[in-house]
């Protein structure tokens, strides 16, 4: 696989008002042609500081892109410095003065000398054609290393890509194909999923494994290699088989969706509805479920009771019976789910009570309800987290929940 890197030249973009999205855009098309890109830098519009960076870089990678500092004032110093790493000079075009001398009188405007400027290209490099604005950009091969100059205006950057740079690696490159696959898991946490899967992915290169992690939720990403489609394919059905077969029914996802996307999904495929009881995750679930556009076509709503006399008043769980067991328990959770799903009419309905933290009885005490379907499913949990990953993990475990018992036989 062909590395690049990236440096985007500008001193504004080391400012706090202005990103780099020139290199966003880059990464996307280079790996799009099978080109990662194994560095990016901000250098600012410094002659000498760039000279280092541009050796650095064609001392390490193939490929070295770089944006900006192509503009014809004093401080746009990009060509310097690529001619002061290469050790190439730098020569006047009179064709490409011709071409920006046109480009002013086409828009009736007098062409300032210092636009001259504009017109050297590095001894040997090629030019590339930059209809949207004055700086053409340059190709150049130095030491076996591409280097290619490009505007820094992201309107010029990406027809110049588009159109010079990109049929033109496709030449250099050999053909590669990429291809990815996502599994979701939802329940487990990102140390044992990895004890369980690394025996399988540490035994291949291609592909690369990696285990991203967010609070509950831990994707496991495939990236496969291969000059041809099928090969990559089955380099991923190969290593995707055996992580499936040890993760089983915790993978809630393999195109990407969400849980909550998920678990949308399954609710319209039954014709099901759903609303929910919350406590401690104070409208987390119900939040959730309510990010997927449509969900109105299966969520009824719900009840956010947060003290007793709320789980009595607005639910009619008995006093006695918060009494005896206190609201942060089995029978509660049963209750609520029970409740919500009567009061609403809706087939399912998801309870959450427990105590978020920090300090009080018991934190991280969570009980989870689920109503429908015959008698309500009831889960006890116990984190050990800070209030708000208590909260994020109980509304994550609470949607998992859900998913196994609408997939349950
Ligand atoms: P330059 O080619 O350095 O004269 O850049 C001209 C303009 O392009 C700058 O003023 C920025 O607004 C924009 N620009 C330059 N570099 C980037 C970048 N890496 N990402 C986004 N915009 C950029
Ligand atoms: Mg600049």
């Amino acid at each position: 696989m062909a590395d690049a890197e990236i440096i985007a030249v500008g001193s504004e973009l080391l400012t706090p008002s202005k990103v780099d999205t020139n290199s966003l855009f880059l990464t996307h098309e280079l790996n799009a042609l099978g080109v990662e890109v194994v560095r990016k830098s901000i250098v600012g519009d410094d002659r000498a500081r760039l000279t280092g960076a541009i050796r650095d870089a064609m001392r390490d990678t193939r490929i070295v892109i770089l944006t900006g500092g192509l503009g014809p004032t004093e401080d746009d110093v990009t060509r310097d410095a690529v001619s002061a790493a290469t050790g190439r000079a730098l020569v006047f075009s009179q064709e490409i003065c011709d071409v920006i001398a046109e480009r002013f009188r086409r828009f009736n405007r007098p062409m300032a000398e210092i636009n001259k400027r504009q017109a050297y290209l590095i001894e040997g490099a090629e030019a590339l054609p930059n209809p949207r604005g004055t700086a053409p950009g340059q190709w150049v091969v130095s030491d076996g290393c591409s280097i290619l100059l490009l505007p820094g205006p992201p309107g010029e950057l990406k027809p110049m890509f588009t159109n010079e740079c990109a049929p033109r690696l496709r030449e250099r490159l050999p053909k590669l194909v990429i291809r990815t696959r996502w599994l979701r898991v939802a329940g487990m946490g990102e140390s044992d999923l990895d004890a369980l899967i690394a025996p399988v992915y540490t035994r291949y290169t291609n592909p690369v494994t990696t285990i991203l992690a967010a609070v509950g939720d831990v994707h496991v990403h495939l990236r496969a290699r291969s000059d041809r489609e099928d090969e990559a394919e089955s380099l991923l059905d190969e290593v995707e088989s055996q992580i499936a077969e040890l993760l089983g029914d915790r993978i809630y996802s393999r195109g990407g969706a969400s849980l909550e996307q998920v678990i949308g999904d399954l609710l319209m495929d039954r014709g099901a509805t759903l609303s929910v009881a919350e406590s401690c995750t104070g409208g987390l679930v119900a939040m959730r479920v309510t990010s997927i556009p449509g969900s109105s076509r299966y969520f009824r709503g719900g009840f956010l009771t947060y003290t007793d006399e709320m789980k009595t008043s607005l639910l009619g769980i008995p006093p006695g019976l918060i009494a005896e067991h206190t609201a942060v328990s089995e029978p509660v959770a049963v209750a609520m789910a029970d409740a919500a799903a009567k009061l609403t009419n809706s087939t399912y309905a998801i309870s959450v009570t427990g105590y978020a933290g920090p300090g009080g009885k018991a934190p991280g005490l969570v009980y989870l309800g689920i109503a429908g379907g015959g008698k309500a499913d009831v889960r006890r949990l116990q984190f050990s987290a800070d209030r708000e990953r208590v909260r994020a993990l109980a509304a994550q475990m609470a949607l998992d929940l859900l998913r196994r018992k609408l997939l349950a036989p």
